[in-house]
């Protein structure tokens, strides 16, 4: 007889470890759309870490789309792209995302997540001359793909283009360089120096390829993303994005030339082995981008927002880093401290913020990461000053 009992008990020993390291994630429960308020465990708060920048995740004429698709089409693609799941609704959206970022083509693919282990493992499927240079503090999606790819891989430290042309002088007899890199850091709000990255890759013969996750719906003209933001369109070879952030639903693309796209779809895993996005979502990602190229009314409340909160905090004492974009961390260096003070901010002031802590950052580097959207009122943002402020004082932290 085969003795089955307490099989799983190892499992139960890995929770109760990650509890007493401190690394047990406790996750909320949404009772509302997303929105700038919103009601979490029973108790209506500002919502101050939610990636729906423009607030295009419950604007009406993206639900209307949404809506009008399901009665067309239904709500399910029934395929795999390849098999029978593309729609036209598909290629509508490809069409006009590769339109909206200015580039011959794109895909798209079910997540953000999806878009970079299909186009990255494509790239480097299994190959020996080819070499991902890596930027330190890239997405864990490409990290993932890279893995799956399995292609040699280096990696070059966080925003320093001296160590990124060591690294390029080290791989230089590689047939096929791939420079990764985040286009926005998500826990910073920084920039990568694409202009730079680019002189380095014409000096070396490298692709670049830009995951644009936090760029688009926020930097460059009507929120074509951080390439367009630079002027760089015909020097970045790839352009990854996600539908989930700014766009408001779900689904992300890789956009580029014409046969970089086509072979991508011939060869990238999640295209091929994974069902298609589904009708509704494609449909409301359609009226997202239609909305952005429409107008960038949005994208200048977003920015309006951004200043009050960041002027706000900054006048007040608070360091947050080297921020160039909507993203705010809020510095309080102390991972108990920031556990704290995010747990106080929702008890006592009703906002919403999550603790960024070790190991999603390094240790002595916790924060509070602050995220406005078009959405909010001024006032929303000088209440939050206002209450960063006085708890500051209540903890300690300002004397
Ligand atoms: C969010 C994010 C992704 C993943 O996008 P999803 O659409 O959520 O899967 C990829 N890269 C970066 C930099 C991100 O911030």
């Amino acid at each position: 007889m085969v003795l089955s009992v307490g099989r799983l008990d190892w499992i139960t020993e890995e929770l109760e470890n990650l509890k007493k390291q401190g690394l047990y994630v406790t996750i909320r429960k949404l009772q509302t759309a997303q929105g700038p308020w919103v009601v979490v465990d029973g108790k209506r708060v500002l919502n101050m870490c939610s990636n729906n920048y423009l607030g295009l995740a419950a604007h009406p004429r993206i639900k209307e789309a949404a809506i009008k698709a399901i009665l067309d089409y239904g709500v399910g693609a029934g395929a795999v792209r390849t098999i029978a799941g593309t729609m036209e609704l598909h290629e509508i959206l490809e069409d006009k995302l590769a339109r909206f970022k200015r580039r011959e083509a794109a895909v798209v693919f079910q997540s953000g997540y999806n878009a970079n282990l299909g186009a990255l493992s494509a790239l480097g499927w299994g190959r020996k001359d080819l070499v991902f240079v890596s930027e330190e503090l890239n997405h864990a999606s490409i990290i993932d793909a890279m893995r799956l790819a399995g292609a040699p891989k280096v990696i070059y430290k966080h925003v320093d283009m001296e160590d990124l042309k060591k690294k390029l002088e080290e791989v230089k007899d590689y047939r096929i360089k791939v420079i990764v890199t985040d286009g926005v850091f998500s826990m910073d709000g920084d920039l990568a120096p694409l202009p730079e990255i680019v002189e380095l890759a014409e000096q070396y013969n490298a692709i670049v390829y830009v995951d644009d996750a936090h760029g688009e719906g926020v930097l460059g003209d009507h929120g074509r993303g951080i390439v367009d933001y630079y002027k760089l369109h015909d020097r970045v070879d790839f352009e990854m994005g996600t539908l989930s952030k700014a766009f408001g639903v779900i689904g992300g693309y890789v956009a580029g030339d014409r046969e970089s796209i086509e072979f991508i779809k011939q060869r990238g895993r999640p295209f091929l082995f994974s069902s298609a996005m589904n009708p509704p979502d494609v449909a409301a990602a359609i009226a997202a981008v239609e909305i952005l190229e429409e107008s960038d009314e949005l994208i200048k409340k977003l920015w309006e927002n951004t200043h009050i909160l960041q002027k706000g905090l900054r006048d007040a004492g608070f360091d947050l880093g080297n921020t160039k974009h909507p993203i705010t961390p809020v510095m309080l260096y102390d991972e108990k401290l920031t556990q704290e003070f995010s747990r106080r901010l929702f008890d006592e002031y009703n906002i919403f913020a999550q603790a960024i802590v070790y190991p999603t950052v390094p240790k002595g580097k916790a924060r509070i990461r602050l995220e406005p959207s078009a959405a909010h009122k001024p006032e929303d943002m000088k209440y939050v000053v206002d209450s960063f402020t006085e708890l500051a004082r209540k903890v300690g932290f300002f004397k």
